[in-house]
């Protein structure tokens, strides 16, 4: 079926295959020039000290923890209420994954629920910086600072998105940016991790590349695996990130244009906007009553929906954890009502305009 409203498209055109020919031009396709250049993009505007590439935010998060020594005995602290990359990166380390609960109004861990989850083997907290918006940080810091525990944040989705004025992923002890196809910049596939350690890049370094700091010798003075990203992914990725303020406006603008066209439906609300971050929305998450039924109608409608995460303690992959379906009512009840809307750079006015004609048909209908 073809749709008239899908939910995501990559915003990518001439710059892009202008700098794709320019790779091709060189014929250096591997790590070079345009790789060189994306890093130094990414670590002026989000401030990081150094920053290392990663074939996608799944293996970077995985490389992350392997950075902090995390591993087989270890807890690590997530919320259960994510993508399931966050976990699945934990337990490849060998390392648990413990779930906390999240937020029913902006979706991101409710950080007063962590230091319960807290044992003598928990090693790091994950917080996940969640659809576009930053998690509140401060009490997280000051747990961590406690109970001596690193912090990994996954901020796949957040790119262009602050905390208080310190962009996300550079707040803790090392942070993940994804570019997978449908994040606000996109190379297809890749991924930064962030860091202000020296010591930790440098561990970054050996890990990422076989062992050693430069590719050409055949000298490995450490155990390493070959997380590189490539030349052509950051051509693309580097036209990306010049137009960014741009795909952030065009973001904001869709978010606000659902506000105002949803506004009177009594059954719908919006995720709410934290006042310690700013918001690139990722994907507009609202709560509908009657979700399934609405999703079906808009299928038909040729509206290509999309629900929010499913909750990490009912995933069968994490079935061993021996968590209950009931264990985290809050997640539960954000999966049971939450519906993603579009919101890539280049939906149409009149596409917004047929979805939400068609949301307010479909729930008044009842
Ligand atoms: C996309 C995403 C990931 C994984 O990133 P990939 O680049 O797709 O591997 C991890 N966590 C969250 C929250 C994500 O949205």
């Amino acid at each position: 079926m073809k749709y008239k409203v899908p939910q995501s498209e990559p915003f990518i055109g001439k710059e892009e295959l202008n700098n794709l020919k320019i790779t091709i031009d060189k014929k250096w396709i591997t790590e070079g020039f345009f790789c060189e250049k994306f890093l130094d993009i990414i670590k002026k505007f989000t401030k990081a000290k150094y920053a290392v590439l990663a074939n996608n935010g799944t293996v970077a998060l995985f490389l992350g923890l392997l950075s902090l020594d995390v591993g087989k005995d270890d807890e690590v602290i997530v919320p259960n209420f994510t993508f399931n990359a966050s976990a699945g990166a934990i337990a490849f380390t060998g390392a648990k994954p413990v779930f906390v609960d999240v937020d029913e109004n902006n979706l991101n861990i409710d950080a007063g629920k962590i230091e319960k989850a807290i044992t003598k083997k928990t090693k790091a907290i994950m917080p996940v910086h969640i659809y576009g918006q930053s998690c509140d940080m401060d009490p997280i810091l000051k747990l961590a600072k406690k109970y001596d525990l690193r912090i990994i944040e996954d901020a796949a989705e957040s790119y262009g998105v602050f905390y208080k004025g310190k962009h996300t992923g550079t707040i803790g002890d090392v942070g993940v940016i994804s570019f997978f196809a449908d994040k606000s910049v996109t190379c297809g596939e890749g991924a930064v991790i962030l860091t202000n350690n020296s010591q930790l890049y440098d561990k970054l370094r050996y890990l990422r590349n076989q062992g050693r700091l430069h590719s050409g010798s055949f000298i490995h003075p450490q155990l390493g695996m070959n997380f590189r990203m490539t030349d052509l992914q950051c051509a693309v990725g580097v036209a990306q990130l010049k137009k960014f303020k741009k795909i952030e406006k065009i973001r904001l603008k869709i978010y606000k244009t659902y506000k105002f066209l949803l506004k009177n439906i009594e059954e719908l609300s919006f995720m709410e906007e934290s006042d310690y971050s700013n918001f690139v929305p990722f994907r507009v998450v609202i709560k509908a009553r009657n979700l399934d039924k609405l999703i079906r109608n808009l299928e038909s409608d040729k509206i290509q929906t999309r629900k929010v995460f499913y909750p990490l303690h009912r995933q069968p992959c994490f079935a061993y954890l021996g968590y209950k379906e009931n264990d985290f009512p809050v997640a539960n009840k954000i999966y049971s009502e939450g519906l993603c809307l579009p919101a890539f750079p280049g939906l149409t006015m009149e596409q917004i305009e047929y979805l939400c004609k068609k949301i307010i048909k479909h729930t008044e209908q009842k």
